[in-house]
């Protein structure tokens, strides 16, 4: 902890806490992640877990890893930090004026899968994509972040741990016990998407039972009639109920009939 002096705590969890700090050296400033390791050896290794999966990511829209270090019984990783705070706040704030502009939606929305397409292509799945794990730099660019819940495809984790992330964001093949894939994460994409869109969750309900119903039929409230048409295209795809039936960011970002208009936005 010499190498750093703290500013302020910006973020507690059940994890520990998020730690704003300055390199005593260089005066930057990072996001110190403290992490309680657990004493259970295999609950020990999926703790690392976040460390290991965020060192492996090199990307200009994903939270960039400095270093991680264990000492007392905590695990604290260095990070870059993203001035503008996290896209929820944002959403929340937006929700007393107005909406976004068409614009603004379709650059937050490229570089978000442009950082999903970087972790998809290193075979990780974040499994837990959504408007608060998502950070915006001082300029206003996006940044995924929070690979607290992220695991390597294919592992028996995967399989294992099926629900993980928050309600609202969740793809209807995990209520129905079907192991998390990529697609699932691009459900949790689509969410953020509307999200953008309309300052609202796309599924909503009093109860866990409705909103898991709500999910599993695909069932939005329509986007605005003012919207670009690319964008209720988009939604429709991604929420896609089959994840066959969905496209992966890759095909978002390279083939899909809205690529081009969100590479320009890049
Ligand atoms: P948790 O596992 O508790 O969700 P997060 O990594 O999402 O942990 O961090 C908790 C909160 O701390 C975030 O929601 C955000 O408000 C803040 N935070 C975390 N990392 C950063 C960062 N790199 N830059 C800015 N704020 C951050
Ligand atoms: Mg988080």
């Amino acid at each position: 902890m010499e190498t750093y002096s703290q500013i302020r705590v910006i973020g507690e969890g059940s994890f520990g806490r998020a730690v704003l700090v300055q390199c005593r050296n260089t005066q930057e400033k990072y996001v110190l992640k403290e992490i309680q390791l657990p004493k259970n050896q295999s609950k020990l290794q999926s703790s690392r877990r976040e460390a290991v999966l965020l060192s492996r990511m090199k990307h200009p829209n994903i939270v960039a890893f400095r270093e991680a270090f264990e000492g007392d019984g905590l695990l604290c990783i260095v990070m870059e930090y993203c001035g503008g705070g996290d896209l929820l706040q944002r959403i929340q704030q937006q929700q007393k004026s107005s909406q976004f502009t068409v614009e603004n939606i379709l650059k937050w929305f490229a570089q978000m899968c442009a950082g999903a397409k970087h972790i998809h292509d290193k075979r990780v799945l974040h499994r837990d994509l959504k408007s608060k794990n998502i950070f915006l730099t001082d300029d206003s660019s996006v940044k995924l972040g929070d690979f607290g819940s992220a695991c390597v495809l294919n592992s028996s984790k995967a399989y294992a741990q099926a629900y993980v992330g928050t309600p609202y964001y969740v793809a209807p093949e995990i209520w129905d016990n079907k192991p998390y894939n990529n697609k699932s994460d691009v459900w949790s994409l689509g969410c953020v998407l509307y999200e953008l869109c309309t300052l609202q969750h796309p599924f909503q309900a009093s109860s866990w039972k409705s909103l898991i119903l709500k999910v599993c039929r695909g069932a939005y409230p329509p986007l605005p009639n003012h919207l670009p048409y690319e964008l209720h295209y988009l939604i429709k795809h991604m929420f896609k109920t089959n994840p066959k039936d969905r496209p992966s960011v890759r095909t978002i970002l390279t083939s899909h009939r809205v690529s081009r208009l969100l590479r320009s936005h890049l």
